[in-house]
């Protein structure tokens, strides 16, 4: 059995990370304010071609943000892919507004359009307010913005894209996050480059985006005592994240390339055996491939792969199972066909670190076909 442990998407750092560390120790920039913020806000407009960005502690926070300059009110209709991590629907209940579940198409695992449109009549017809679409980036694979964008505009809806999977994965020509109203990423710990917790919330309106930075420094107004007109939030980065975070950004293409050659890699060793399926890449643009997740593990199922791997000290997970099938959602309504609840009974995620070696990833594809062998 391997002494260290094999994990999904473990902190890769590169060296200047520290040195940006260092140099805000030496200024004394120890705090939610401080150069460093303003820098990775500059960089991640200039990487994604975003007009407008603002750091926050979290991704989660982001959407929440999001979803309150948005203007939603208490009871509006907000849906979101079903196939998601719970980050992207839980602040859709902080500001009381109605989760809306919606199912993926199968080619690109994110929310399927048809099903928003018939989703969307539906709930027009039960007389409900309409108030956003959240729509995610898989495992860092685009959603078919194309097609959801002519529907959000048709129906007057603002679309929020979670791509907090999917830095530095295209739509097309455009960086996913930067085509909706306004756009999420994360810098999670998990997530492809990490300022060791963090997120994103870009936007192409700048009243939006200043309105957020205003509601996550606690609402405070611009008097030398300390005056609030509305509810704020304690949300925003911390300059030594931020330090963290620059550090990963200058290396996000390095690590892209990384992980898409990951993919390819499992993909050739194993496509086929036992009847293994990839997921589906680049369907509308290119991906990140933040993991590399199996569609379906054929003859075995996923927990047996899962299971294998792990006396081995390797690192596995189903794949995120649905918000619909979560309790804490029992009360939310859906629109489904069928998919995501097919791809959580039958795919999988491999390991997917861009730190990993040729060794790593073969070893993981000796267990995978002992399993098949058996
Ligand atoms: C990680 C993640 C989030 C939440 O981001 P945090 O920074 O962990 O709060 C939201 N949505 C998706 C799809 C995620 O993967």
């Amino acid at each position: 059995m391997r002494k260290n442990r094999l994990y999904l998407s473990p902190p890769h750092l590169n060296g200047c990370e520290l040195e940006n560390v260092k140099g805000a120790f030496e200024k004394n920039w120890i705090a939610p304010v401080g150069p460093d913020i303003d820098a990775f806000e500059q960089d991640f407009c200039t990487y994604t071609g975003a007009k407008h960005a603002l750091a926050l502690s979290s991704g989660t926070a982001a959407i929440h943000l999001a979803l309150l300059v948005s203007g939603l009110k208490t009871g509006d209709v907000v849906f979101c892919s079903t196939f998601t991590f719970a980050g992207s629907a839980f602040p859709i209940r902080y500001i009381g507004a109605e989760p809306v579940f919606i199912d993926s198409e199968s080619e690109s695992w994110n929310i399927d359009p048809e099903q928003l449109r018939t989703a969307i009549k539906k709930e027009l017809k039960k007389g409900k307010r309409l108030g956003a679409v959240i729509v995610v980036h898989l495992y860092g694979q685009s959603a078919n913005l194309n097609d959801l964008k002519n529907i959000c505009d048709e129906f007057n809806i603002s679309l929020i894209e979670d791509s907090a999977e999917s830095l530095g994965a295209y739509n097309r020509t455009m960086h996913t996050g930067t085509i909706g109203e306004l756009g999420v990423f994360s810098f999670n710990g998990n997530k492809i480059i990490t300022s060791s917790g963090g997120g994103m919330l870009v936007g192409k309106d700048k009243s939006k985006i200043d309105m957020a930075r205003y509601l996550s420094t606690q609402a405070r107004e611009s008097l030398s005592h300390y005056e609030h007109t509305m509810v704020g939030y304690n949300y925003r980065m911390s300059n030594i994240c931020a330090a963290i975070g620059r550090g990963q950004l200058s290396v996000i293409e390095k690590r892209i390339r990384r992980r898409r050659q990951v993919y390819d890699s499992y993909k050739e060793k194993l496509d086929g055996i036992g009847g293994i399926r990839f997921m589906p890449r680049d369907r509308f643009g290119r991906g990140n491939c933040w993991l590399t997740c199996l569609e379906d593990t054929g003859e075995a199922t996923p927990e047996c792969i899962r299971l294998a791997l792990e006396k081995e000290n390797i690192e596995s997970r189903p794949l995120w199972k649905p918000m619909h099938l979560q309790p804490v959602f029992a009360s939310a309504t859906a629109y489904c066909n069928g998919t995501s609840e097919k791809l959580f009974k039958k795919g999988l995620c491999l390991p997917s670190g861009t730190a990993m070696t040729i060794d790593d990833i073969n070893k993981v594809t000796e267990i995978i076909k002992e399993v098949f062998r058996k």
